[in-house]
């Protein structure tokens, strides 16, 4: 039962996961997202149903659009795949069937959690390509950060969890937005909104956890590329790809690797 479930909203992830190639590919041109047809960017032409069936079109098309066969880029199918594998992996983390009972409260979490989630693919990709992150994207994370708070004092009846996400966005934001301001070309203020959004949706010990993760790699991957000669030290990496990685695998198994790390001490 479980497993159709997760495949289920795997296969909705897909999906919505076209609609995020739009957003990703429209946002920074400020193009309009949802009311123009799917199109292709090289000849225009206005894309039928059957190209827009996510992963199989792109594969059985061999990569290129059906008129003017110009390549389609590869990022358009990882996305769909991830967004599907996501969705999935939420699922199976963040349930909203509990011993064969369908909770309500938890459907309304698991899809304020996939809508995160999805944002932190569009602004990885976005930041990836244009150093920039919208304040849309950051935007859609705060409200649902503050959904989930509603919702968790509502149902579960915790208020405790709105004084402590409150005091993870005041102390982690406050000190990111602290050395942003202290050194220059340090991070953006994209970088700051993003990672201020997280602390009120996650707390304190888990977005302290995407930090570390986040930061760990984008200087291994920093690091690397300096000594492979691909860039030097002036050059700026976008930090919002590494952030959210960091924020997912918080939210997937921050619970496993945190208490992990706990009983090392006991
Ligand atoms: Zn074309």
């Amino acid at each position: 039962m479980e497993v159709l479930f997760a495949c289920l909203v795997g296969v909705v992830g897909l999906f919505v996961g076209s609609f995020l190639n739009v957003c990703i590919y429209r946002l920074p041109l400020k193009e309009e997202v949802v009311k123009t047809p799917s199109h292709c960017p090289e000849c225009g032409e206005n894309l039928k149903w059957y190209h827009l069936v996510p992963l199989f079109s792109w594969i059985f098309l061999g990569g290129k659009c059906a008129f003017c066969k110009s390549k389609i880029s590869a990022q358009y199918p990882l996305v769909e795949l991830l967004n599907g594998v996501l969705w999935a992996l939420i699922f199976w983390r963040y349930s909203f069937i509990v011993s064969g009972v369908f909770s309500f409260y938890g459907l309304i979490s698991y899809i304020l959690l996939s809508v995160v989630v999805s944002t932190l693919i569009i602004v990885s990709f976005i930041d990836a390509k244009t150093l920039h992150i919208p304040n849309s994207l950051n935007l859609i994370i705060f409200i649902c950060a503050i959904l989930l708070l509603v919702l968790k004092t509502y149902f579960a009846t915790s208020i405790g969890v709105i004084y402590t996400n409150v005091a993870a966005l005041i102390f982690i934001g406050g000190a990111f937005f602290a050395i942003a301001s202290l050194v220059e070309n340090g991070m953006g203020g994209g970088d700051v909104k993003l990672i201020a959004a997280c602390s009120l949706l996650m707390g304190i010990s888990h977005t302290l956890l995407a930090i570390i993760i986040g930061f760990f790699i984008a200087s291994v991957v920093g690091i690397t590329r300096i000594i492979i000669n691909k860039s030097n030290r002036k050059t700026l990496i976008p930090l919002g790809p590494y952030i959210s990685f960091g924020v997912i695998v918080s939210l997937l198994y921050g619970n496993i690797i945190i208490n992990y790390y706990l009983s090392l001490f006991v």
